[in-house]
This record gives C-alpha cells, sequence and structure tokens, in this order.
C-alpha cells in the first residue's frame, strides 16, 4: 500500500469538479483516508513549489493557489503515487491526452486541476507538510 498526496486546486473549486475527480480516483481503487479544505498561504506555497520558486511566473502561481481554498486529500492504494500521477495526466492541460483529469477538464498549464506527488519521497515529505 502507498500513499500519496492530492491537492484539489481553486479551479477545480470554483467549477465544482471535486466530485468528479474524486470519482475518477476512486474508481481506479485508491482510498481517500484523509481530507481538510485550506488556505494556501505564501510561506507553504513557497515550501510546497520550491523547484519553482526561481522561474518568472512563480507569483501568478502563488496568486492563483491563494486564490480560493482548497482541498487536500491524502489517497492511499497498490502503486497510488504513479497511478494518480497517470490518472492526472501531464502539467501541460492542452498535452494532456483525453481521458485524464488534466486532458478533460483542464485550461492550460497553469490551472490543470490538482496536484499530485510525483514520487514516493515527495508523497511522504508532502503528507508531512499538509498533515502536520
Ligand atoms: P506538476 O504539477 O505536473 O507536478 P510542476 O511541479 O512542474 O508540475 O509545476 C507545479 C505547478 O506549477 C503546475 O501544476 C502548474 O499549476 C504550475 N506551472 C508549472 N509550469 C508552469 C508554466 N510554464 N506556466 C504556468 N504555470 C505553471
Amino acid at each position: 500500500m502507498e500513499k500519496s498526496l492530492i491537492i484539489l486546486k481553486p479551479d477545480c473549486m470554483q467549477r465544482k469538479l471535486v466530485g468528479q475527480v474524486i470519482s475518477r480516483l476512486e474508481n481506479a481503487g485508491l482510498n481517500p483516508i484523509a481530507c481538510k479544505i485550506i488556505n494556501l498561504d505564501n510561506d507553504l506555497l513557497r515550501e510546497h513549489y520550491a523547484h519553482l520558486a526561481h522561474l518568472t511566473f512563480f507569483p501568478e502561481i502563488v496568486e492563483f493557489m491563494s486564490s480560493t481554498p482548497v482541498m487536500v486529500i491524502i489517497f492511499e492504494g497498490e502503486n497510488a503515487v504513479e497511478r494518480v500521477r497517470n490518472i492526472l495526466g501531464p502539467t501541460d492541460s492542452q498535452k494532456a491526452p483525453a481521458g485524464t483529469i488534466r486532458g478533460d477538464f483542464g485550461l492550460d498549464k497553469m490551472r490543470n486541476i490538482a496536484h499530485a506527488s510525483d514520487g514516493k519521497d515527495s508523497a511522504e515529505k508532502e503528507i508531512a507538510r499538509f498533515f502536520r
């Protein structure tokens, strides 16, 4: 059993896609084992997206990610990290294949519906970060 940390982003919350995104993960046999709705502040976003902090569009990401509350969920299942990433699709929604969450619902590179841990180590760190 493996755990992955998912964040349903402001575009997902605002466009009322929460149920559909959770259903896709549940239908793949993954189980939500923890969930909360929080506001992401500057410090938390700088930590979570540290690998992007040097980029010129980073302030836009912070503005977007803190524009509404987000839903943070831990999903558990066999090979959960890789499977959630596959169900979500690649970062750029325009390049994400139909049938993936980002391909079906995402708008662009930034408004791409959800975050999902990209590896086992980052999943552990992110779970500790958001569920202290
Ligand atoms: P992923 O979310 O697929 O793991 P990254 O870790 O590279 O992708 O980026 C984190 C988030 O930052 C993306 O999901 C997206 O919201 C935003 N982002 C990444 N690259 C861009 C970009 N070129 N333009 C706008 N936003 C971006």
